[in-house]
């Protein structure tokens, strides 16, 4: 069974789908860390993050792994630990310019399409149920006001230690959707055959049950 959570920014899609895959017993795999390590990758060689040549060459030699924990997923560039690197602004502000670049896609696709066919899987991102999974027997597109997801994304980096004010954060959440909705290849966009779920006025459990809801009826 494939699962497909896709959306916009910070509208709760991979606190639901890690739900969803711990409560089936399925893989989970976040898709936007694959890409915020490689945006991590550039930042870190002092690459620019239009130059696919330099990027590609450093992301041969990257291996990206997920490892769960007891505290949540832990997410690792080779053998360094980035979980929290790649939540940061200066990643977070950058990541659609790498995400835009046709090689990158190509590359990081594959390796989610050899995780997915290692078993039972929920997946989120942006270009799940379009391209990198199209058979996915459920496809959710979950969406929210841009105003709530930005309310969503402050409560949760007042935790981290990021001080971004809410208005600036409601600025890029809605740049980044229209970089993301915008780009060339796979952009942001709702399959044909995705159910679109608002979860602007529900809570975390809510969107869950609702999901498992769909999920049992296929
Ligand atoms: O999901 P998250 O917000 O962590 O994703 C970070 C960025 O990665 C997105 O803004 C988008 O540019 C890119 N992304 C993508 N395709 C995916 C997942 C994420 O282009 N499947």
């Amino acid at each position: 069974m494939q699962i497909a959570i896709d959306g916009p920014a910070s509208a709760g899609k991979s606190t639901v789908a890690k739900l969803i895959a711990t409560r089936l017993g399925y893989i989970y795999c976040d898709t936007g860390a694959m890409y915020r390590v490689v945006t991590l990758l550039a930042i870190q060689n002092h690459i620019a993050f239009d130059d696919e040549k330099a990027i590609m060459q450093k992301l041969q030699q990257t291996e990206i792994n997920f490892q769960p924990t007891s505290n949540g997923q832990k997410v690792f560039m080779n053998d360094q630990d980035v979980t929290n690197a790649i939540r940061q602004p200066d990643v977070t502000n950058n990541v659609s310019q790498v995400a835009a670049l046709a090689a990158v896609r190509k590359e990081l696709v594959t390796r989610q399409q050899k995780i997915a066919a290692e078993g039972n899987i929920v997946m989120d991102g942006r270009d799940i149920g379009t391209t990198v999974l199209p058979n996915a027997e459920v496809k959710i597109f979950m969406i929210a006001s841009a105003a709530e997801r930005a309310q969503r994304r402050y409560k949760e980096n007042i935790q981290k230690g990021i001080n971004t004010p809410l208005d600036v954060l409601e600025k890029e959440i809605v740049a980044r959707d229209y970089k993301d909705s915008h780009r060339k290849i796979s952009p942001l966009q709702k399959a044909t055959d995705a159910i679109e779920l608002d979860t602007t006025h529900l809570t975390i459990p809510e969107v869950v049950d609702k999901i498992i809801t769909i999920i049992n009826s296929k």
